[in-house]
């Protein structure tokens, strides 16, 4: 469809609209938006963000489609529950300001979560568009209209990053690597008519410290949430730089680092302190933090940073790779600058194997792929439909070129005299029963053996919780994968200790590791003005 033919269709349907003459049949009939992408080619050579944004004449036909179910069972299937259903009315109104202000009621990073939330296994596999049409992809497209309305604000207000979209308009982006330290600060949510202040008001000090361990989404919600009710609130974080996975995981062309740090410049606006280098374990631990520091509350958002290796003759030769540090060298480190300014190196792989199906290696694979691989095998052991990485994400990963290799996995990695990677022996697989997970499992073909001549291999099969935390916490109670135990208000068995996101779910997501962040915020706010008032 051309610019002109969208702008006619929408100008259409609005008049239809306004008559009162749009019907279910009518909005079914609309076409779904698709996402404007840089194309394959030449994004297999950039870092810049692959999915450009809705323009608005798109954002509002697909704000169209949405039939405004009464009961809207796509909220359902959101983790905060979004009042998905009116965000996406006022988008068609062309009312943005109203949907950013909606949104932002119940999801603090609407910008990174219209960009990385796996809304097909979420709000749009419920909704009722996609369930008859018996397609969900063919639901209405929630995440990119949240992504609209978040990524709107900055033509509006004059400060964003990401501005809005105008037909024949290309998109502006902020290079990887061009990440500004202060700058254009995205607006934090706060209820009421105060929902768009760039910097929420806040209430009274109350001399209260609280501290947050890990500056990733849950830890930056339960910072901006406590500091609102007007504590002393400081961020310790471990890396050089906040933001946790958003910012050392999750690579620039799915989540524009600008975007996260957009986010940080706001909580310091807040008074929010941030310490970085400051590894909670070792630096200080957490008794200390509350006995000796003043500390009355922490909550602990450490995430589940540590890789999973597969136990393979061959996992120390170099060029083996967790998924983990791979990508922080590439993301964090900025290893692709290596010798024009940055001081972390990263292998310049020519043939790369990434071990895995999830979302984590997609992000490898693609990465390496722009690193500037000559090929890049995807190894994973079951088949595409078990894959646990997002769709989206898979259908990117083929068309920059990454090969698939299915039911297959490695048995041992290949080295020369040098220990350096030269191959990585497989073995075939086929499916048997399902297992615990739901799956069917994979079952090896005994000699079925066969080699692939690659120099990198970077495992990505999964991460589990760090055991800093634990092995330094006397009293903290962990189950028996290392995540800590909490109740529904992400209360520890330590008074004054909650936790959330990653350390407690397991590698979970962005929205989980947010809604916890809030949870365990209000329980804190609750338990210190308890507190409080007992103290008098
Ligand atoms: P994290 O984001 O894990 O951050 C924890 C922070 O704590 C880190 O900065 C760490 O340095 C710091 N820290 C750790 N230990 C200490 C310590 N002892 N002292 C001080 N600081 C410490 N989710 C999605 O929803 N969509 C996606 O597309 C997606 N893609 C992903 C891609 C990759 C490569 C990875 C690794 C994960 C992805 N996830 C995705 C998962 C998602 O990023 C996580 O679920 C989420 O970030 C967890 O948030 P969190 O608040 O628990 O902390």
């Amino acid at each position: 469809m051309t610019s002109d033919e969208r702008k006619r269709l929408l100008s259409d349907l609005l008049a239809k609209k306004d008559a009162g003459g749009l019907k279910v049949k009518d909005r079914m009939a609309i076409p779904p938006q698709a996402m404007p992408e840089q194309n394959a080619e030449v994004r297999r050579r950039n870092v810049n963000e692959v999915a450009q944004g809705y323009t608005e004449e798109q954002a509002r036909i697909e704000a169209l489609r949405c039939l405004q179910c009464k009961n809207a069972p796509c909220v359902e299937g959101c983790p905060v529950r979004i009042r998905i259903r009116e965000f996406i009315g006022a988008i068609a109104e062309g009312n943005h300001r109203e949907a950013l202000r909606i949104i932002k009621a119940n999801s603090l990073l609407p910008a990174v979560c219209g960009r990385v939330c796996p809304q097909e296994v979420q709000c749009q596999e419920k909704c009722t568009v996609g369930l008859s049409l018996k397609d969900v992809s063919k639901a209405v497209s929630i995440g990119r209209l949240e992504r609209f309305a978040a990524d709107w604000r900055g033509e509006v207000r004059g400060e964003g990053i990401l501005p809005l979209r105008r037909e024949g308009v290309p998109p502006t982006h902020p290079r990887m690597g061009d990440i500004p330290t202060t700058g254009p600060r995205p607006a934090q949510e706060v209820q009421g008519q105060d929902a768009l202040a760039t910097v929420p008001a806040m209430a009274a000090p109350t001399g209260v410290k609280v501290a947050i361990i890990g500056s990733g989404p849950g830890g930056i919600v339960a910072a901006a949430d406590t500091r609102r009710a007007g504590h002393d609130v400081t961020i310790f974080e471990a890396f050089h730089k906040p933001g946790g996975v958003m910012v050392y995981g999750i690579p620039e062309f799915r989540l524009p680092k600008a975007i996260v740090q957009g986010e940080i410049e706001t909580l310091k606006q807040m008074g929010v302190k941030i310490v970085t280098n400051f590894i909670v374990g070792r630096t200080r631990t957490i008794e200390q933090l509350m006995k000796e520091d003043g500390f009355d509350a922490v909550y602990i958002g450490v995430g589940a940073g540590l890789p999973s290796f597969m136990d393979i003759p061959g996992e120390s030769l170099v060029g083996v790779y967790s998924a983990n540090e791979y990508l922080t060298r590439a993301n964090l480190m900025k290893a692709y600058e290596f010798g024009a300014g940055a001081d972390t190196p990263i292998a310049m792989s020519k043939r790369v194997a990434v071990v895995g199906g999830g979302n984590v290696a997609m992000d490898s694979a693609r990465t390496a792929v722009r690193l500037g691989a000559e090929k890049v095998y995807l190894i994973y052991r079951r088949t595409e439909k078990e894959m646990p990485a997002r769709v989206e994400e898979v259908h990117h990963a083929k068309e920059e070129g990454v090969e698939f290799h299915l039911l297959q996995s490695p048995k041992r990695i290949i080295g020369d005299e040098k220990d350096m990677v030269t191959g990585v022996e497989c073995l075939r697989y086929e499916l048997g029963e399902p297992d615990a997970s739901g799956r069917r499992r994979p079952v090896a073909i005994p000699g079925s053996e066969f080699q692939i001549e690659v120099d990198t291999v970077i495992i990505a099969i999964g991460n589990q919780a760090n055991p800093l935390i634990r092995q330094t916490t006397p009293g903290l109670e962990f189950n028996k994968w290392g995540n800590i135990i909490v109740d529904e208000n992400c209360r520890t068995s330590i008074e004054g200790v909650y936790a959330g996101g990653d350390i407690v779910l397991g590698a979970a997501t962005v929205i989980l590791a947010m809604g916890q962040g809030r949870i365990a915020a209000a329980a804190i706010n609750d338990y210190l003005a308890k507190k409080k008032n007992a103290n008098k």
